[in-house]
């Protein structure tokens, strides 16, 4: 939707196909940083988010026992927002409407040729200058084309849990607590909601049940006794991680780009987000080389280092949490330690947040040159 949106200001003529019957995201939160925000302030669409989401202050580590291993304060510069998953799909599906993209809803792609054919579920041949594909971690047009993608489930899962009301999230904090190898996110999610993350083993069969086992969740989160009913009775979903390894994000005039390129586990909240900044620069790359079949594999050569970083810092987080040894419990404060002390380890795993302004394809860079 943000890759038709900014392909449609650029002049292009947009249609997407989407095999649902409406623009529907599940009922959580979802978190975003400036090289998003950036964006969407670019196309006029952030204030209208903004307002149906929270700008967060801090994001703390709590461990079981209370300790605060980390307590940062999030930069002036440095944006940091957790919005309503369905408010972000409803503005950029506003912003693509207001750019003139047709959108075909109950509209299934079978697949997709480099020479830039389309083949619908229902049997009908489109042909288009240039293909997006952006159809998520099992990518049916990804894997169609034969270039060597590999997409797996990792061994952790997530329960989201989006609570209608601010009574466990009243400051605009974002917090963590570990315990083990489970860890519980919390933070507000606009003037009315709370989300909250809950990622776990997904061997540990009973932190799966659904609804938590809350005997189970306070022994592990004392800390959360009074928090864990209300989170256990707000509308859960269970996903597992995900990862996408695709040796090319384009074949021809075949584009991919989301999750469908870079599924990665959510840990440091950048699916989106850099599906989003993928798109801006993929727009950039068409406006300065106007053949798609010149510009992709430039796009690709200036994005693709961004989002590898991301994949792997992504895991590296993930086995922290699920597959750090119980007996070396004692150890992980170090790790903490370690991050509060060299900023550069952060500014390194989190290479995403600045992704706009390190590339040679950002817009933002090029206008001011
Ligand atoms: C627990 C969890 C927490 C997360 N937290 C964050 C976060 O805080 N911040 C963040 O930035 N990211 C987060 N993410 C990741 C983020 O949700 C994804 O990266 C993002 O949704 C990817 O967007 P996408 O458009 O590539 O794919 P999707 O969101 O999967 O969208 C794909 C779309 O394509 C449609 N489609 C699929 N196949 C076809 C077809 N054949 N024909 C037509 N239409 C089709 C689908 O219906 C869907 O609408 C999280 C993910 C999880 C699981």
């Amino acid at each position: 939707m943000a890759a038709g949106m900014m392909l449609a200001r650029a002049g292009w003529s947009v249609r997407v196909h989407e095999r649902s019957s409406e623009i529907r995201e599940s009922g959580a939160g979802i978190y975003l940083r400036d090289n998003s925000l950036n964006v969407l302030d670019e196309y006029g669409l952030f204030e209208r988010l903004a307002e149906q989401g929270t700008r967060l202050e801090r994001s703390l580590s709590i461990d079981r026992d209370g300790t605060v291993r980390q307590n940062i304060a999030v930069p002036a510069h440095a944006r940091s927002y957790v919005v309503p998953r369905q408010s972000l799909v409803d503005v950029l599906a506003y912003g693509a409407r207001q750019a003139g993209v047709e959108i075909a809803l109950n509209s299934e792609v079978q697949s997709a040729e480099p020479d830039g054919s389309l083949l619908l579920s229902d049997g009908r041949r489109q042909k288009a200058d240039l293909i997006i594909a952006a159809d998520g971690f099992n990518s049916r047009i990804r894997d169609g084309l034969n270039i060597g993608a590999r997409h797996w489930e990792l061994d952790t899962a997530v329960n989201r849990h989006f609570i209608p009301n601010r009574l466990i999230t009243p400051k605009p904090e974002s917090i963590q607590y570990w315990s083990g190898n489970r860890r519980i996110g919390v933070a507000p999610s606009g003037p009315t909601h709370s989300y909250v993350f809950i990622a776990f083993p997904n061997r540990d069969s009973v932190a799966k049940r659904l609804p938590l086992d809350l005997d189970d969740w306070t022994r592990a989160f004392p800390l959360l006794r009074e928090q864990l009913p209300v989170i256990a009775a707000a509308p859960t979903t269970q996903y597992r991680y995900v990862m996408v390894e695709c040796p090319r994000w384009h074949s021809g005039r075949v584009a991919i780009i989301g999750d469908a390129a870079h599924g990665l586990p959510p840990t440091l909240g950048q699916g989106a987000g850099l599906a989003i900044m993928n798109a801006r620069t993929l727009t950039e790359a068409l406006s300065r080389e106007q053949d798609a079949l010149k510009a992709l594999p430039y796009w690709e050569s200036c994005m693709r280092f961004i989002s590898d970083e991301t994949q792997k810092w992504s895991c590296r987080y993930d086995l922290f949490t699920r597959a750090w040894p119980t007996q070396l419990e004692f150890l992980r404060p170090a790790i903490f330690w370690a991050f509060n002390n060299f900023p550069s380890l952060t500014q390194r795993m989190r290479i995403a947040d600045r992704g706009l302004t390190i590339t040679p394809l950002s817009p933002h860079s090029a206008k001011a040159a």
